[in-house]
């Protein structure tokens, strides 16, 4: 059993697929054991993406992630980092599978629409990041 963190990012807040996603994530069998809505401060932000921070992309994915309340969530299930990641889809949104989230909900590669965990180290990173352990339930 394992833990990831889901983002579900300004973007797709806004368009008003969070039950969409919801149900997805209930449909792979991922159980939502935290979650919260909230809005970034730019460091809070910069922070989360601090390993992106000499990449050309980092201001734009920064002021994005701050342009509006994002749902932060902890996925629990068996093989939850990959799993997600194969809801999610890639991050080259030319690649991304249809039916992903990202295919149906990103705009472009940095609004993309959700984030997830990458591995066991960054999933314990990110949930900490997120949460305390009272609010993981
Ligand atoms: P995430 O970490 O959000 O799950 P990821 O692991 O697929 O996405 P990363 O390489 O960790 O992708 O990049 C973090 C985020 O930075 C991406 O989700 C996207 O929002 C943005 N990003 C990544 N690559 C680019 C790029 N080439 N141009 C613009 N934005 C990018
Ligand atoms: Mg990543």
């Amino acid at each position: 059993i394992q833990r990831t963190l889901s983002i579900i990012k300004p973007n797709a807040v806004k368009k008003q697929v969070i039950g969409e996603i919801e149900t997805r994530i209930s449909k792979a069998k991922l159980k939502i054991i935290a979650m919260k809505m909230i809005k970034l401060t730019k460091s809070q932000a910069e922070g989360f993406y601090a390993e992106h921070q000499d990449k050309l992309f980092f201001d734009k994915l920064v002021n994005f992630m701050i342009s509006g309340p994002i749902v932060v969530q902890v996925l629990e299930g068996e093989d939850a980092i990959n799993q997600y990641r194969q809801l999610m889809g890639v991050t080259d949104l030319s690649k991304a599978e249809q039916g992903t989230l990202r295919a149906d909900f990103a705009d472009n590669t940095t609004e993309n629409a959700v984030h997830g965990s990458d591995s066991i180290s960054s999933a314990e990173r990110e949930i900490a990041y997120f949460f305390v352990d009272s609010e993981i339930v």
